[in-house]
């Protein structure tokens, strides 16, 4: 892959794990509003699975995915590295102070996830040098915790954050959708059903309330409830009470059988 950067181009990286789908495709087009040349790095990372089983079920395509990105834009650069070429020191994991933002939901229930989402990108982001790098909101947590990661690692690349791309139903696009069942399919649209049933609840009910209403509707259906937990934007931090003027959301993780899905939403 040669980049010109001399040409004064600006260079767009999106990092993906490949099993590519519409919500990708939302987050490359988004990242053409903003630059020149855009990067679409397919790279399963080891070291960011709390979970081996996890890892070896991650459903991996790259010929699909390169036919897929082909068609919806021929000009989009593909970028395959291997593992020794990403872990050129070595396939290990370093340790980022992050702060509160990973205390809770994906960094309490997988352990050492979001060191391994930092070590991953940093090496992309020096091996791509991109001027910009662009996130998904669906994994809100890691947009955060990457902000933070280029501020600890000094890298100058501007991180970008874009909406949630949803099928027709509010379900969110995932490569884990690949995994379900159509009946699956339908179940798994309670995720974003029970969200939006806690944004229209938020004003007039407390937190625990509503957190009582998202839990019993997880208990009377197909899905397995991590968690559901409403946090303060700006820290992520799990809270029972509401402040005025304070930006909020809901975050969710749920199994529909072996496979793990997760949500998040804006409640104010
Ligand atoms: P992944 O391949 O799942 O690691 O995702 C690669 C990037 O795509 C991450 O920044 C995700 O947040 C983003 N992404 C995944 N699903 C969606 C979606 N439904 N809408 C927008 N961005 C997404």
């Amino acid at each position: 892959m040669e980049i010109n950067k001399n040409k004064g181009e600006t260079i767009g990286l999106v990092p993906t794990m490949g099993a590519l789908h519409d919500g990708h495709l939302a987050l490359i087009s988004f990242a053409y509003k903003f630059c020149d040349v855009v990067v679409v790095s397919i790279f399963v990372n080891p070291t960011q699975f709390n979970n081996a089983s996890d890892l070896e079920k991650y459903p991996r395509h790259i010929e699909k995915d390169a036919a897929f990105l082909k068609k919806h834009n021929s000009k989009t650069l593909v970028f395959t590295p291997n593992v020794e070429e990403v872990y050129a020191d070595g396939l290990k994991s370093e340790s980022y102070n992050f702060g509160s933002i990973v205390d809770f939901m994906e960094g309490e229930f997988r352990a050492g996830h979001f060191d391994g989402v930092g070590s991953v990108l940093k090496r992309l982001f020096t091996i791509v040098d991109p001027d910009k790098a662009f996130f998904g909101e669906k994994d809100y947590q890691q947009l955060m915790a990457v902000k933070k990661l280029v501020t600890i690692t000094g890298q100058k690349v501007e991180i970008i954050g874009c909406p949630t791309n949803r099928n027709e139903f509010g379900l969110a696009q995932s490569s884990r959708n690949f995994r379900l069942n159509d009946t699956q399919l339908k179940q798994a649209e309670l995720i974003f059903e029970a969200l939006t049933q806690a944004r229209s609840m938020f004003d007039d009910y407390s937190i625990l309330d509503i957190e009582k209403e998202v839990k019993k509707r997880f208990q009377q259906s197909a899905l397995e409830l991590e968690y559901f937990s409403i946090v303060k934007t700006k820290d992520l931090i799990p809270t029972t009470t509401k402040e005025p003027k304070e930006a909020y959301r809901g975050f969710i993780a749920a199994f529909l059988g072996d496979v793990r899905l997760i949500d998040n939403m804006a409640l104010n």
